[in-house]
């Protein structure tokens, strides 16, 4: 298996249109990795697609994606959504008569299709590209698994009830990709030790090298968004074998040299193989 990072940024991708901040400056004019879009994740093997970001259509050809077994949604916010065209793109046939149309599998936890029934349009896009044959929307039960490339996967929800992380599993291997939303998440036991975890950095309300405060303490969304220390309390009890850190924001200050720095000193601190995602960054997984 290989994951592939396609966009590491979150709601606020990285420059941000309009912003002169030395981040943004700096990943205006290097690129990748110090720019990031918005959050999707490749599984190759399993050829899985999970979330479509705004960029989704350039991250694809960027990362030459051909197959596509199925797409999963983690939850419906519109950083995670946005990219939903990518499905009339890349599968309708515009051309030919009667219309010979690719059609992509959609599945989504129960709470997201909920959500898609509810939020942004979800619903009424989704049925326009299905009228067209180029997306099936599957709902995708608690507790089921699916099996694409010889992996099993299955869904796992977490304390936000509206948000899901996934398992992939063959033999004794197993990865687990969260792509956002951890707040008060506690690891359950029976997931400790997993081979690779890619999860949220979280919310930087302190900058981790000075320990500068950058959100003010009764800002709300430290009511809504696990933080920075409170993930990484998540990695100790998941105690993952690798863990990649993911979704970081232009709001949490960081550039990618500050993120290179502070891999080592976690490194060097808690002993962990721990690594900072950027755009197409490529982890190899055993089997
Ligand atoms: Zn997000
Ligand atoms: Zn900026």
């Amino acid at each position: 298996m290989r994951v592939e990072i396609l966009g590491s940024g979150g709601a606020v991708t990285t420059p941000r249109p309009g912003c002169e901040c030395r981040i943004c400056a700096e990943a205006r004019e290097k690129g990748i990795p110090y720019s990031r879009s918005g959050p999707s994740v490749f599984v190759h093997g399993p050829d899985v697609l999970i979330d479509t970001p705004e960029e989704i259509k350039d991250q694809l050809n960027r990362a030459h994606i051909g197959h596509i077994a199925a797409v999963f949604y983690s939850h419906w916010h519109p950083d995670h959504t946005m990219g939903r065209r990518l499905f009339e793109t890349r599968n309708m046939d515009f051309r030919g008569w009667p219309r010979r149309s690719q059609c992509t599998d959609v599945y989504l936890p129960p709470k997201v299709a909920e959500d898609f029934q509810t939020r942004l349009g979800l619903k009424e896009h989704f049925e326009f590209m299905a009228r067209h044959d180029t997306v099936q929307l599957h709902v995708w039960p608690d507790g089921e698994w699916l099996h694409f490339g010889g992996w099993d996967v299955r869904h796992i929800a977490l304390a936000a009830d509206y948000v899901y992380a996934f398992l992939f599993q063959r033999d004794e291997t197993r990865v687990l990709i969260a792509m956002d939303e951890l707040i008060g998440w506690e690891p359950p036991g029976w997931l400790r030790g997993v081979d690779l975890a890619v999860i949220p950095a979280g919310i930087f309300e302190f900058n981790p090298l000075t320990c500068e405060r950058q959100f003010p303490a009764d800002h709300p969304v430290l009511k809504v968004e696990a933080t920075f220390l409170q993930t990484l309390d998540m990695v100790e009890a998941l105690a993952p074998r690798r863990v990649v850190l993911n979704h970081i924001e232009e709001p949490d200050g960081v550039t990618y040299d500050d993120l290179c720095e502070l891999e080592q000193r976690l490194r060097a601190e808690r002993g962990w193989d721990v690594r900072f995602a950027y755009d197409g960054m490529v982890i190899d997984v055993g089997t």
